[in-house]
């Protein structure tokens, strides 16, 4: 979900949470993977039967691709929120996360947005492309 959608739908503060918990669930599978590989090796035996050891072969490489999509995807969760959590700081005010969505400007990638306690509007940085295209 972009951020834009999310703080329109979930608010600032669950929009982050979220994010936070889909970038850990990368990095959980990242752990899964290391186990997977850690096993493959393990198991893995020159005596075996060609089948078994291309499959483990096979088993390998899913979890080598897999991992390293995960942890590309864990990093990049985790610098956006963080990214867009340091914006999210009223100048006027100094509230946090308080925000409310303008507009989104997909050229600039920068979500406009407005703080509920004060009204200071804003843009936000949103280098994911303004919530298009993820
Ligand atoms: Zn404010």
């Amino acid at each position: 979900m972009g951020l834009a959608e999310g703080i329109r739908k979930h608010g600032f503060r669950k929009w982050y949470e979220r994010e936070l918990l889909q970038s850990h669930a990368h990095m959980l599978l990242l752990l899964f993977c290391a186990i997977g590989l850690l096993g493959s090796f393990e198991v893995f035996s020159r005596k075996a039967p060609l089948v078994d050891q291309l499959s483990i072969v096979a088993s390998i490489l899913a979890c080598v691709a897999v991992g390293f999509w995960a942890m590309r995807r864990y990093l990049f969760l985790l610098a956006h929120a963080e990214h867009v959590a340091n914006q999210a700081v009223c100048a006027q005010c100094k509230a946090y996360g308080r925000l409310d969505v303008l507009n989104v400007d997909v050229g600039r990638q920068s979500v406009g947005v407005r703080c509920q306690r004060c009204g200071h509007a804003w843009p936000i940085e949103d280098e994911a492309g303004a919530g298009a295209g993820r």
